[in-house]
């Protein structure tokens, strides 16, 4: 009986590993930088080899494991197996990924969107534990989302349910999106648009210490502002004020459609600090029309950044 499984996470940056034994405890990982312009075989002889690794450095073959479940950051066609869209791994793009691993691995494999993944984790093991209906909100470099519904995971008619980041909040804030669209709350909360424009500020004559905080304009980044903040910079107020002021938008119509109020909260953008989820929860109450009545509880994510391997790991069932 196997009683051993893992889960991969491939990211933007790095492709993240673990191994986990029949109480979900993570064993092992491995770590490895991700090559966003690898062709495919090439982006999946790196997982293969990656997998082989963990295996033979704990003892076990791939017959020892149950499966390998693999997030990716990618709208995906869960039944199918494949990927339909990726924004930076180009060459996952119309591929059948899950069905290129297991042959290429010899086992059972399943995969999923990373945030589909880490709601996953957090419902079953992290911060959701208990509630039978909750939203995962990954706010990182992007944003994105997982639904849980009635204790598990919504995917929608073609598994792509949950992509919070492009909820239409402005017509006229933010950057144009990935997607095309301009009001996006993605792109105007996400990480990496907030660091785009604290830049294009700065490029601009603005003063700010988030510069100071930086070194160099290319590395401005979610920590420099959140320590900019701690001083009342005037940039950095401004984007927190901004940022949560959307978010907040975005809750609140989550909220409206499916009468969810339980938010399980991740990703770098936390680590602006309290002030900025502070200001993002006041900004859902604002708009709120049943706040007063049913509160919502906003709780931070405890798995962190590893909540996309977890997930994916538990993407074959929780151990029995
Ligand atoms: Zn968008």
């Amino acid at each position: 009986m196997a009683d051993f499984r893992v889960g991969v996470d491939v990211g933007a940056t790095n492709i993240k590993i673990g191994l986990f034994d029949g109480k979900m405890t993570l064993v092992d990982q491995l770590q490895a930088l991700t090559d966003q312009e690898a062709d495919i075989d090439r982006l999946l002889d790196v997982i293969v080899s990656l997998v082989h690794r963990l295996l033979a450095q704990n003892g076990l073959s791939i017959d020892g494991i149950e499966g390998i479940g693999t997030a990716l950051p990618s709208y995906i066609d869960y039944e199918r197996g494949f990927v339909v869209e990726t924004s930076n791994i180009m060459s996952l793009n119309n591929a059948p990924v899950r069905d290129l691993l297991a042959e290429r691995l010899g086992t059972r494999v399943l995969i999923e969107n990373d945030a589909n993944a880490a709601a996953i984790a957090e419902h079953e093991l992290g911060a959701g534990v208990g509630f039978d209906d909750m939203i995962y909100a990954q706010l990182a470099t992007g944003i994105g989302g997982g639904l849980i519904l009635n204790g598990k995971l919504y995917r929608g008619m073609h598994g792509m349910a949950g992509e919070i980041g492009h909820m239409f909040v402005s017509d006229s804030t933010g950057y144009p999106c990935s997607c095309g669209v301009t009001g996006c709350v993605q792109s105007i909360s996400s990480g990496a648009y907030m660091a785009k424009y604290a830049t294009d500020r700065i490029k601009e004559g603005y003063d700010s210490s988030i510069l100071n905080y930086a070194g160099t304009l290319t590395n401005i980044d979610m920590e420099a502002v959140g320590k900019a903040l701690l001083t009342n910079d005037s940039l950095a107020l401004e984007l927190v004020n901004r940022g949560a002021e959307y978010l907040g938008r975005m809750f609140q119509s989550l909220n409206q459609i499916f009468d969810i109020n339980i938010f399980v909260y991740g990703g770098g953008v936390a680590k602006l600090g309290s002030r900025f989820i502070d200001r993002m929860i006041a900004a859902y109450r604002h708009h709120s029309l049943i706040d007063q009545h049913y509160p919502a509880r906003f709780i931070p994510a405890k798995f962190g950044d590893r909540a996309g391997m977890y997930g994916a790991a538990l993407l074959l069932g929780l151990p029995k």
